[in-house]
C-alpha cells in the first residue's frame, strides 16, 4: 500500500568522476546503451553533472577555468529509453521540476579565454573570468557582481534524442564539410577519440565506433540538443523528433538562469541538479507534424518583470570599427550587448561583470529588424528591477559605486 516513490533514472556520486558512472555519456551515437528505461506517463527523476562534470569550484579564482579540459563535454545523463518510441514518431517532453542538489545550491558564469572557445565578445574579452552565483530558494546573488538579485528560469541547456546512423552520416558530413572549408578556424568540434565516453556497459567494438564517429555535443541539431533556449523550464514541453527505437533521451547541462543568447558560452548560471520529467509519444509525429526540429511550449512558470521595466538597447550592422555590413544579425545583437556594458561601466561595473551578468541574468534579444538594407537592428533589454538601484538613464555625471574587489 502507499504512494510508489518517483524512481531516479539516472545517480549522479559526486565521489566519483564522470568516467566512472554508467548513465553518463558524452557523445551522440546510436550505439551508446539505454542506461535506463521509462514507460510514457511515468514521472522520473534524473540526475546531472554540471556541463564539465565538476571541474569548476565555488572559489574565487577563474583558473579552473582556464586549465578547463573541453575534450569531454558536455557531461550528459541517459541515454534513457522510452518503451514504445519507434522512428518516425514525437517524444514529449515536459519538464515538472529542475533543483540544484541540496548540498551544492551554487552555481557559476564564466567568461573562458581564446584557447578554451572564447565567446561571442571575446575580442574585447580575450581573458577567463568567473563568477559564483549563490542560490536561495528561487533567487541567484553573485559575490562577484554586487547590487543584482533575480529569480531563475532554471531549464536544461540540452535534451535532445539520439540520432539514428543515417542521420550521424549527414551531420558528421555536413559539419566536416565546413570544417574543411575553414581550415585556419576552429568553425565546428568533429568527433575525437580523447575525452570520449560513452556509459560502462559499451562493448570494446562499439566504443571504437562512439569514439571515432560520435559527434560532439556542442552545437543544436535536428535531435535537440544543446540549444540554450533559456524558456525550456518547469512546466515546459519539448517535442522532438525519434530517430531509433526507444528514442534514447540524454539531458544535461543544467541552468539556474540564463539570458537570451548565452553570449560567454559559459554563459549561463551553469550548476549540477536534478530534474523531474515525464514523456508521452505522438505516434508518426515527426511526418503528420512535418517536424524537421524540435518544438515546444513554454512553462507557466516565468519571471513577473514587466515589459516596460526592460531597459532596451539598440545594434546596428555597423561593427564597432565602423566598418558597414549587410543586414548581418550577429554583428548587430554585439553591438546592442557592447552599448549595454558601457552604458553600465558607467555605475562603477567592470565590462567583465556586466559580460557575465548579461550571460546569466533574463535578458531579452530580439531582431527588430531584418530588411531595412543595410542595416539590420537588434536589440537587447535588461530587467531594471535586477538591480537595487537605480539605473535609467537621468541628466548628470552618474556616480559610481563601489563594485568589489573582484578579481580574475
Ligand atoms: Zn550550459
Amino acid at each position: 500500500m502507499g504512494i510508489e516513490p518517483i524512481k531516479t533514472a539516472i545517480k549522479i556520486d559526486y565521489s566519483k568522476t564522470p568516467y566512472e558512472h554508467a548513465g553518463v555519456h558524452n557523445r551522440w551515437h546510436p550505439a551508446i546503451p539505454f542506461a535506463s528505461t521509462v514507460k510514457p506517463g511515468e514521472v522520473f527523476h534524473v540526475e546531472c553533472f554540471d556541463w564539465t562534470g565538476g571541474q569548476v569550484g565555488n572559489n574565487d579564482s577563474a583558473d579552473d577555468l582556464r586549465s578547463l579540459d573541453l575534450n569531454g563535454i558536455h557531461f550528459l545523463s541517459g541515454p534513457i529509453g522510452v518503451e514504445g518510441a519507434e522512428p518516425g514518431d514525437v517524444l514529449v517532453v515536459e519538464i515538472q521540476d529542475i533543483q540544484p542538489f541540496k548540498d551544492k545550491p551554487w552555481g557559476y558564469t564564466g567568461i573562458l579565454d581564446k584557447e578554451h572557445g572564447g565567446g561571442f565578445l571575446d575580442t574585447h574579452f580575450p581573458d577567463a573570468a568567473k563568477a559564483v552565483w549563490d542560490f536561495e530558494g528561487i533567487f541567484a546573488s553573485s559575490r562577484h557582481i554586487p547590487h543584482v538579485k533575480f529569480p531563475g528560469l532554471i531549464h536544461p541547456g540540452i535534451l535532445g534524442t539520439m540520432p539514428s546512423y543515417e542521420l550521424l552520416d549527414k551531420w558528421n558530413a555536413r559539419e566536416g564539410a565546413l570544417a574543411a572549408e575553414n581550415p585556419d578556424r576552429l568553425v565546428a568540434r568533429l568527433p575525437q577519440e580523447k575525452g570520449t565516453y560513452a556509459g560502462q556497459s559499451i562493448s570494446p567494438e562499439n566504443f571504437a565506433q562512439v569514439a571515432k564517429y560520435g559527434v560532439r555535443t556542442v552545437p543544436p541539431r535536428e535531435h535537440g540538443g544543446n540549444a540554450d533556449i533559456k524558456n525550456l523550464s518547469r512546466g515546459s514541453k519539448s517535442f522532438l523528433p525519434v530517430f531509433v527505437k526507444g528514442a534514447g533521451l540524454s539531458v544535461g547541462d543544467l541552468h539556474f538562469s540564463q539570458g537570451d543568447g548565452e553570449i560567454s558560452f559559459c554563459g549561463a548560471i551553469e550548476m549540477a541538479g536534478i530534474i523531474t520529467l515525464k514523456t508521452s509519444i505522438i505516434k508518426n509525429g515527426v511526418k503528420d507534424l512535418a517536424l524537421n526540429t524540435p518544438i515546444f511550449l513554454p512553462g507557466p512558470v516565468e519571471n513577473h518583470y514587466g515589459p516596460s521595466r526592460y531597459l532596451t538597447f539598440e545594434g546596428i550592422s555597423v561593427d564597432e570599427h565602423g566598418k558597414q555590413h549587410f543586414l548581418d544579425q550577429g554583428v548587430a545583437f554585439k553591438q546592442a550587448c557592447l552599448q549595454l556594458i558601457e552604458y553600465f561601466k558607467q555605475f562603477g561595473y567592470s565590462g567583465e561583470q556586466i559580460y557575465l551578468l548579461l550571460s546569466a541574468a533574463p535578458v531579452q534579444q530580439h531582431i527588430a529588424s531584418i530588411v531595412d538594407i543595410p542595416n539590420s537592428c537588434s536589440t537587447i533589454g535588461i530587467p531594471a528591477d535586477i538591480f537595487d538601484f537605480d539605473i535609467m538613464p537621468r541628466e548628470g555625471k552618474i556616480e559610481k559605486k563601489d563594485m568589489g574587489t573582484w578579481g580574475k
